[in-house]
């Protein structure tokens, strides 16, 4: 028999993509999608716009590799939240984007989950739930919440109201306890609020008209996904505690896995659970849109060469695009600093990458003083990670092993899911 392959999907703030592995983890393919913006009035028509992508994306996938397919997982953004009548499924509101604020929830949010509680944002799961739930005077008792990737997933499987523990995070959910809490079960909204399952967990077999339509095997599975950001963890495999990924995008994030469970909300710092780990994690406002201000992405690699990445920088600043930062020092007020700037812009481009690496260190450094387990090998992902001189100026300042993640894409993370449901 042929060997059994697995289907991972993204659904990301940019567009979708999938990826199809077989068990050692070799992309067998992968395409992309941008969203189709269909429109219902002034706004755009999410749901119709997810729902095509989703389908044509498993019609991109060859039909031959198709048959072969026994699982799936899809991931998408955090608190894009999506509020359902249980019995049709049809949308009782239009979708809340992850980052919609919904600012007229959060004093009542406020009032009844503990002080600094991931949920105490107007863009979490909960303040969009609440939100509704206190505009809306029909269909209450008949609603479900479900977030993007639970409801792409149900529309493959056809239970309704199922999530997991890293969507569901910020509509209140404690993966410790594996329970709502019980300031969240005394709502009279609770009966909204998804079953949730561990990321990765069969649900229920692929409903079989699509199976039969698109040309899947019978016994294909469909599994609980989880968020963007950490399909794209999960991509880099690391998966030891200790191991960390690094994404240097527009801005710096850094993810670690941890034994222990950190939550700090004055960094923005919360721990999203792995199974019997915790990923913890932050994100600073330095990172590669300041270096966009300064260069072009050519001259970043030209300079580049000019450096020796050996050698200490003796420039000190705090590269940030804007007035600010949270993570790994919280300052809402805190200024950038970029200069004096050197007559060489190799000289100049070095004093920032080295500086940016100093923050990174400091990061890692903020994880351990708030307990979480000491980094021992850095994987690193985004725009920057490309960049090798970078890579070793930055194992000197940080100490450490620094390799560029050999894939970091989502759409594989979730494709891990949907393998690691069926072992
Ligand atoms: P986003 O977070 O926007 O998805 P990307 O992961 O695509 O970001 O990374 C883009 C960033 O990478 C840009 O801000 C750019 O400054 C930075 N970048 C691109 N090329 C290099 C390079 N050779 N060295 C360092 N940074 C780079």
């Amino acid at each position: 028999a042929e060997a059994k392959l697995y289907l991972g999907m993204d659904f990301g703030t940019s567009g979708a993509r999938y990826a199809v592995i077989d068990k050692e983890g070799v992309i067998h393919s992968e395409a992309k999608r941008d969203y189709p913006m269909f429109m219902n009035g002034d706004a755009v028509d999410w749901v119709r716009s997810w729902k095509t992508t989703l389908f044509s994306l498993l019609e991109d996938i060859p039909i031959t590799m198709r048959s072969l397919i026994t699982s799936i997982s899809i991931d998408g953004t955090s608190a894009t939240t999506l509020i359902l009548d249980s019995k049709t499924g049809e949308a009782l509101a239009r979708p809340l984007l992850y980052n919609e604020s919904c600012p007229d929830a959060l004093p009542i949010v406020k009032s009844i989950a503990p002080i600094n509680h991931t949920v105490c944002s107007g863009s979490s799961t909960l303040c969009k739930l609440v939100s509704w739930w206190t505009s809306s005077d029909s269909s209450r008792e008949s609603a479900v919440l479900m977030h993007q990737s639970d409801w792409l997933l149900w529309l493959l499987h056809g239970k309704i109201g199922v999530s997991d523990y890293n969507n569901a995070l910020k509509v209140g959910y404690d993966p410790e306890l594996e329970s709502y809490p019980p300031w969240l079960k005394s709502q009279p909204y609770s009966h909204v609020l998804p079953t949730i399952q561990a990321p990765g967990t069969i649900i229920s077999t692929l409903k079989e008209d699509i199976r039969i339509k698109l040309g899947f095997p019978e016994d294909c599975v469909v599994c609980t996904g989880t968020t963007d950001s950490i399909a794209a963890f999960l991509a880099a495999r690391a998966t030891q505690p200790g191991k960390a990924v690094t994404s240097l995008g527009s801005t710096l994030a850094i993810k670690l896995l941890s034994t222990t469970r950190i939550d700090d909300a004055r960094f923005g710092v919360y721990s999203h659970r792995l199974d019997d780990k915790w990923l913890v994690g932050g994100a600073s406002n330095t990172g590669g849109a300041v270096l966009r201000q300064l260069f072009s992405d050519e001259q970043l690699e030209n300079l580049s060469v000019q450096i020796n990445p050996m050698e200490a920088s003796p420039l000190d600043y705090y590269p940030l695009p804007v007035e600010g930062e949270r993570f790994p020092i919280a300052d809402p007020k805190m200024a950038p600093r970029l200069s004096p700037r050197p007559e060489c812009d190799a000289a100049y481009l070095h004093g920032i990458l080295e500086s940016i690496a100093r923050i990174e260190a400091k990061g890692y450094a903020l994880l351990k003083d708030l307990g979480a387990t000491k980094v021992e090998e850095v994987f690193t992902a985004g725009g920057g990670s490309k960049n090798d001189k970078w890579t070793k100026l930055r194992e000197r300042v940080l100490g450490l092993p620094v390799r560029r993640a050999l894939q970091t894409e989502a759409a594989y993370g979730a494709a891990l899911l949907a393998l690691k449901a069926t072992e």
